[in-house]
């Protein structure tokens, strides 16, 4: 092997889990979510299903989103409940 294919590291490795808090995923975002907190019951399945860290859980027991981390996938607002979470248009 080269030391030029030496140097290319493999892709599609996650080498330590957690590791995307690392990285302003929300840059990636053509959507972002927005709750409507009247609707929000604070179940917190919109935590469990989101893939960033990028839910956060007010003191109120209900959530707000990191920006800065979510990346618009969606699975928040589909899997929400009395869907609460409503996809924007940045
Ligand atoms: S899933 Fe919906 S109702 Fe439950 S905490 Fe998230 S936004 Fe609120
Ligand atoms: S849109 Fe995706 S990344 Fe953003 S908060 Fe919802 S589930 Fe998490």
């Amino acid at each position: 092997m080269s030391s030029v294919e030496t140097a290319i590291l493999p892709g599609g490795i996650v080498s330590r889990p957690g590791s995307t808090a690392d990285y302003k995923t929300g840059t990636w975002r053509v959507k972002r979510p927005v709750v409507d907190l009247n609707k929000c019951t604070g179940c917190l399945i919109c935590w469990i299903y989101c893939p960033e860290p990028a839910i956060l859980k007010r003191e109120d027991g209900k959530i707000e989103f990191d920006y800065e981390h979510c990346k618009g996938c969606g699975i928040c607002s589909e899997e929400c409940p009395p869907k609460a979470i409503s996809m924007v248009e940045e």
